[in-house]
């Protein structure tokens, strides 16, 4: 692996104006465990102001004097380089920043402020036979794949409570071991994590949530009490035991299909939604007695159930990603996925309506994703085949549907044609009157005609607001009951969850 030479490049535009520079961090730990590094750190002596003048196309990158160099390169990682001014950071009143950033011209009181051994590294891109400086035996301790704090770890810690999550993050990702002192340090700690910015604990757990050791990386969220000021949602599922058809409590079942889903190498979302999908259940687990049960409680038989929880689970799912300040569009996905993760795949109840209806609130861009979140729901309760029959016949049912019409924008008739036709106005009656031509049309696409659906217009129409709402309403929960049925049908018949 080598320096990239917009680093070298940067480099030497210091070196020609009297300044030193250095590669530091993450990115040199990196080359020398011979990953790609995920950025480029160059630390140098001269001041912020300085940087802005001798790179004319940089920027502030925040307000402890990091300047952005662009480069020329078109690597996402290349594009802007963090050059920052040594630096000693003082007092943390607040557990999130520093108050205050003192310049120094020393790179030993710059690494001194780092957080862990590895990653208080320093190579001068300035001097030539340079060799790498060293100062807290950060190079042994890659060498036995150790982390640990530099100098005192409760110092460090309860000067920014981020670096408990970068331990673990770390941890995750390189699989390395957390030293004695330090880990002991963690679950110390950890209530420093509710005074830490949502953003910032967000971008550590995505890193970890994207690292191979993703599961255990959660485990020791649990093990050290950082989950608790994460996700605590997640830990309801502790100890709570699920129906017969689960070897798992809601909390293991939830790790086994996030494990699934990094080892199937699967997107942020989808993994996030693994890990989420059944944390409603908790919260919607009742007792249901039948002579047949399997289970026993206070002496009658009988079993868990968990209705609605996929639904509530979505609620949960988005409340945790809103908090930990996901984008929109992870946040809606996710959520997404979560609510519709119980979809019926059964040949024998499914039919081209209901995957129809199911594209349609689902939409063709989430479709793969969802029967991902399945296979990782069934793998990671212990059911061994991932895509059995079943979710394949799925598939091919939804194949045959491709290319019919399941939105109100694919209608053979269009609002504005509706409104001239019925001499309405845009309002919640066009809505209703669209939303029974959907319908129509989910039920059988051949019904997507013009005319056919201008004269079935022509007889909502003539329906009062209040019956419009009804049958709206009706196909709503009507919808919903059958699903609820076939649930318990499948559950009957195969023994599915
Ligand atoms: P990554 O592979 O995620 O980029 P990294 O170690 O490079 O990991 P960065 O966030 O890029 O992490 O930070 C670069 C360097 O800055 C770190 O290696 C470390 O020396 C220092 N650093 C970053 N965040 C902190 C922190 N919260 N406390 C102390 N030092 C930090
Ligand atoms: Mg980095």
């Amino acid at each position: 692996m080598e320096i990239s030479k917009e680093v070298l490049q940067i480099a030497e535009i210091l070196k020609q104006n009297g300044h030193q520079a250095y590669l530091v961090g993450g990115c040199l730990r990196d080359l020398i465990m011979e990953r790609e590094p995920n950025d480029w750190d160059v630390a140098t002596d001269a001041k912020p102001d300085v940087l802005l003048e001798l790179f004319p196309d940089s920027v502030y990158e925040n307000e402890f004097g990091t300047v952005g160099v662009k480069t020329e390169s078109t690597d996402p990682k290349l594009k802007v380089i963090e050059v920052t001014t040594f630096r000693v950071e003082e007092a943390y009143t607040d557990k999130r920043r520093p108050d205050k950033v003192h310049f120094t011209k020393k790179i030993e009181d710059d690494l001194s402020r780092r957080d862990f051994t590895m990653n208080a590294l320093a190579l001068s891109l300035t001097q030539s036979d340079a060799e790498i400086l060293d100062p807290y035996g950060g190079l042994a301790d890659i060498q036995a794949q150790i982390i640990r704090a530099v100098r005192d770890p409760h110092e460090r810690f309860s000067e920014d409570a981020l670096r408990l999550m970068r331990a673990v993050r770390f941890s995750a990702q390189l699989g390395f071991k957390i030293e004695k002192g330090t880990e002991s340090a963690l679950a110390k700690h950890a209530p420093l994590l509710a005074g830490v910015s949502q953003e910032r604990i967000r971008d550590e757990l995505t890193k970890l949530v994207m690292s191979s050791e993703a599961t255990e990386g959660i485990r020791h969220m649990v093990s050290t009490d950082l989950l608790k000021y994460v996700i605590p949602e997640l830990l309801e599922g502790v100890n709570c035991e699920q129906n017969k058809h689960h070897i798992y409590d809601v909390f293991e079942h939830n790790l086994k299909s996030l494990e699934y889903s990094v080892n199937q190498n699967y997107s942020l979302v989808v993994r996030l939604a693994s890990l989420l999908h059944d944390v409603g259940k908790p919260a919607t687990r009742r007792w249901k007695s039948d002579p047949r049960g399997a289970k026993q409680q206070d002496g009658k038989a009988g079993d868990w159930t968990f209705y609605g929880h996929q639904v509530v689970g979505a609620k949960i799912s988005k409340k945790i990603l809103q908090r930990l300040k996901y984008s929109k569009e992870i946040i809606e996905r996710a959520s997404l996925l979560v609510r519709e993760h119980m979809f019926v795949y059964d040949p024998e109840v499914v039919t081209l309506a209901g995957v129809r209806r199911l594209r349609a609130r689902v939409g063709d861009e989430n479709l793969e994703d969802l029967i991902k979140v399945r296979e990782a729901d069934r793998i990671g309760s212990g059911v061994p085949k991932a895509q059995p029959y079943r979710l394949r016949y799925l598939q091919a049912m939804l194949e045959k549907v491709k290319t019919d019409p399941i939105s109100p924008k694919m209608l053979a008739i269009d609002g504005g044609a509706l409104m001239t036709e019925l001499g309405i106005q845009p309002g919640p009656r066009l809505g209703h009157i669209i939303a029974g031509l959907l319908e129509s049309v989910l039920e059988d696409p051949n019904q997507n005609t013009k005319d056919n659906l201008l004269s079935l217009a022509k007889t909502l129409n003539n329906l009062s607001d209040k019956e419009l709402e009804q049958i709206r309403a009706k196909g709503k929960e009507k919808a919903e009951a059958t699903q609820e049925y076939i649930d318990e049908e499948i559950k009957k018949k195969y023994f599915v969850t």
